[in-house]
């Protein structure tokens, strides 16, 4: 029989994407959503690449009763946890919605995962908990520091919320994956990332611009002390992103790690700043964008970028997409969504 993996937040953009892969990679999948900030387009297009009719439940994973039911009703041992709101600005303006979402879900998913002996939590955590790093790259040994932002408090709660849980709990484990900065969209362009408004990303609203959506890219700061002065990222690609996703089941499944709570950074390894890669956006699909130099956003961080050699070793995953492919598949993915609305 195959192995079940409930995905929640399975319609939103990383989770449409980790989906597919475990798809690909033989898993059958349950995807929950309550559809907050997420499109049942996403599922729609995860059907589509995969040719497979995937079981998508619109749940509230704050809703313990509604959870609960699923839990009943579709039999996986391992659970990957997408379902949470994830904008920093938005984060500060209202606390409460962010404590209560993020918290409570998961609180939620943990306690029925014990409560109903499924013993695998993946749970997408982000370089977010290290703040503004002493010393670059960070590895999963860099100390964390105090979260700038309720969305970062939420991600680094969670971290704890799952290694205290899985050190009282023996037939559990855990993993946190630290996200970098993910870009990009299936090359097939059926699904990529749906920023709702005016985009917060850069990428999103790099694409935006050249599609004709924005009038001019502000790029936030070119005196920062960096070689160009603008900000450094560690940009990883959604599906190497959603792969690793994969080597993490696949090492929790077959209980290879040491300690049954594990961190991982996932990123490329490689710092790109700004400016870097709007030029390299440019190139790839041989357009311009119109930018200008704006002032610096509040409360960004000067550079982070990710030492992934535990990832590389422990899980033998390896990011492997290009920054010209990822760029790339994002432009199409813009001209697939401006058809669509056409
Ligand atoms: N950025 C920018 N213009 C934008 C959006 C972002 O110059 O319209 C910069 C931002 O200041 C940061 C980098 O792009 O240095 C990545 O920002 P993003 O919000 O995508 O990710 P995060 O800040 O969470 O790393």
């Amino acid at each position: 029989m195959k192995e079940t993996v409930l995905v929640t937040g399975g319609a939103g953009y990383i989770g449409s994407h980790t989906a597919v892969e475990l798809i690909n990679a033989g898993f059958d999948v349950v995807i929950a959503d309550n559809l907050s900030n997420s499109d049942l387009q996403a599922v729609e297009g995860v059907r589509r690449i995969t040719g497979r009719e995937i079981p998508f439940e619109q749940v509230d994973c704050c809703d313990r009763e509604a959870f609960k039911r699923l839990f009943e009703r579709y039999e996986f041992r391992s659970a990957i946890h997408f379902a949470a709101s994830k904008a920093v600005g938005e984060s500060v303006e209202q606390p409460l919605k962010y404590y209560r979402n993020n918290l409570t879900s998961f609180l939620n998913l943990v306690e029925l995962m014990r409560d109903f002996h499924r013993p695998n939590i993946l749970f997408s955590s982000s370089c977010t908990v290290y703040g503004e790093p002493d010393k670059q790259p960070v590895t999963e040994q860099t100390p964390r520091k105090p979260a700038t932002s309720p969305y970062g408090n939420t991600k680094q709660m969670c971290e704890d919320i799952l290694r205290d849980s899985i050190a009282a709990i023996p037939e559990m484990r855990g993993i946190a994956l630290r996200y970098f900065n993910p870009i990009g969209a299936h090359p097939s362009a059926l699904i990529g990332e749906l920023p709702r408004g005016v985009p917060q990303n850069l990428l999103p609203y790099v694409t935006q611009t050249a599609a004709g959506i924005r009038e001019c890219l502000s790029i936030f700061g070119d005196d920062y002390p960096t070689p160009d002065g603008t900000c450094i990222r560690d940009y990883i690609d959604v599906v190497d992103l959603a792969r690793a996703h994969v080597a993490a089941l696949h090492r929790m499944l077959e209980k290879r790690g040491t300690e049954r709570y594990e961190v991982f950074n996932v990123g490329t390894g490689r710092g790109v700043s700004v400016l870097e890669l709007v030029k390299g956006f440019e190139k790839a699909n041989n357009l311009k964008i119109n930018y200008r130099i704006a002032p610096r956003r509040a409360g960004d961080i000067v550079a982070i970028w990710a030492d992934p050699s535990l990832a590389n070793r422990e899980l033998g995953w390896h990011a492997e997409r290009t920054l010209e492919e990822t760029l790339h598949a994002a432009w199409e993915w813009q001209c697939h969504l401006d058809r669509r609305e056409k």
